[in-house]
């Protein structure tokens, strides 16, 4: 081979690695542009479209799916409440981690190439036919929590020799932002939830009354509220101990919220007291609602402290504002005007004998609307 020959090769070979280098650097732009997508997700939701909508068309891909770990149901549950539901089977939440041993049977590193049929089904459950697949796994601390997969109907897609740089980093953002939004989810729940009964607290309940009120007044509903008292509830405390207490307080919430229709909002308002709100639920609809609780709760049985057995029952004050069509009304002073309403009535149904449901229509008296005073005798009851 002359020097001219070798040269024409040597510049063939420059280009042909120029070329490969830009394709890289183009691909690198590709993964950087979706990673700082997924950096700048502020919510779980938002990250799993992204991850199991959007990376489809983003990596043009045949099926993307993803399975968390999740060994105390802890992530299903927060899911449940944020109503994380509508994923399909792309999403699966696995309470080991054996159903991904075939696929990083070494270790925790990406793998690519064809997949045979029957983990094709487990991975990728009504994708169709798999030609190839890139697996990602998850790994926080040095611990497997999930794993992420592609598939392409290009055999060349992904094959066996190739690189997995780019796939890797993906995998640790993937990884770190899945943690991220899990733990933001699981702080903000926290900060609405009561810890005891885990059903919302009180200062989300103002917000949602708030919410609620807003609501009631632009689409001219009635809007009900009710508080839920267990009655001699001391007494049960000194009976049996404040453990068997906060067991009974969170067997009560529970039997609660199985009575509540999925608009309904329940929440621990103190001690032993709980409040629900019932929106688009006139007088009558919610006293059959609050009977239905006051039945339920006659109807437990708790087992506490072995063989004993505590039946509690419970006293239902019930208050319900209708908006007046003429005009806007100060909504803080119905708000507080209906729990004063929902409260007065609740003391009534105690001094009758408890376990029982008393209601009352709440309204705003035009004095008070034009006063700055908050206060029950603001309402004008008509039981
Ligand atoms: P009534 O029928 O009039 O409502 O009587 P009651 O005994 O239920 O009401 P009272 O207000 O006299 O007592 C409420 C008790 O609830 C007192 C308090 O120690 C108890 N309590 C409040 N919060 C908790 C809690 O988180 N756990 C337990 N175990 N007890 C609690
Ligand atoms: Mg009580
Ligand atoms: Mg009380």
């Amino acid at each position: 081979m002359n020097l001219e020959q070798e040269n024409k090769r040597l510049q063939g070979t420059v280009k042909l690695l120029l070329r490969r280098i830009e394709q890289n650097h183009s691909i690198q732009q590709h993964f950087h542009t979706f990673e700082f997508k997924l950096l700048a997700c502020q919510c779980l939701r938002d990250l799993l479209n992204l991850l199991l909508i959007e990376a489809q068309r983003h990596f043009n891909l045949s099926a993307v799916s993803l399975v968390i770990i999740d060994s105390d149901y802890s992530i299903r549950e927060l899911m449940d409440q944020l109503d994380l539901t509508d994923y399909g089977s792309c999403l699966q939440m696995r309470n080991g981690v054996d159903f991904l041993a075939t696929l990083y049977p070494q270790q925790h590193e990406v793998t690519l190439g064809d997949m045979d049929v029957l983990t094709a089904g487990r991975i990728f459950p009504g994708a169709g036919r798999v030609v190839s697949s890139a697996c990602m796994p998850l790994v926080r601390q040095d611990k497997l929590v999930g794993s992420l997969h592609f598939a392409s109907d290009s055999t060349e897609r992904f094959q066996p020799d190739m690189a997995t740089d780019f796939l890797s980093h993906l995998a640790s953002i993937v990884s770190l932002c899945l943690e991220n939004c899990i733990g933001r989810e699981h702080l903000s729940r926290q900060g609405k939830v009561d810890m005891l009964t885990q059903v919302n607290n009180r200062r989300s309940f103002e917000a949602e009354l708030e919410r609620e009120l807003e609501r009631a007044q632009r689409n001219q509903e009635p809007l009900s509220c009710m508080f839920v008292d267990v009655d001699h509830f001391k007494q049960i405390n000194d009976q049996f101990g404040h453990q068997a207490g906060d067991l009974v307080l969170k067997h009560l919430a529970y039997e609660v919220s199985l009575q509540l229709r999925k608009t309904d909002f329940l929440a621990r308002y103190g001690g032993e007291e709980f409040v629900v709100l019932a929106p688009r639920c006139p007088q009558t609809n919610a006293e059959r609602l609050a009977e239905r609780i006051r039945a339920a709760i006659e109807k437990m049985a708790i087992d506490v402290c072995g063989s004993k057995k505590v039946r509690p029952t419970v006293s239902v004050g019930l208050a319900t504002w209708c908006p007046k069509q003429q005009g806007r009304c100060d909504l803080q002073l119905v708000g507080h005007g209906l729990l004063a309403a929902a409260d007065e009535v609740m003391y009534q149904a105690k001094r009758g004998g408890r376990n029982r449901v008393l209601s009352q229509r709440y309204e705003l008296l035009e004095s008070a609307a034009s006063s700055s005073g908050l206060s029950g005798a603001s309402a004008k009851a008509s039981q």
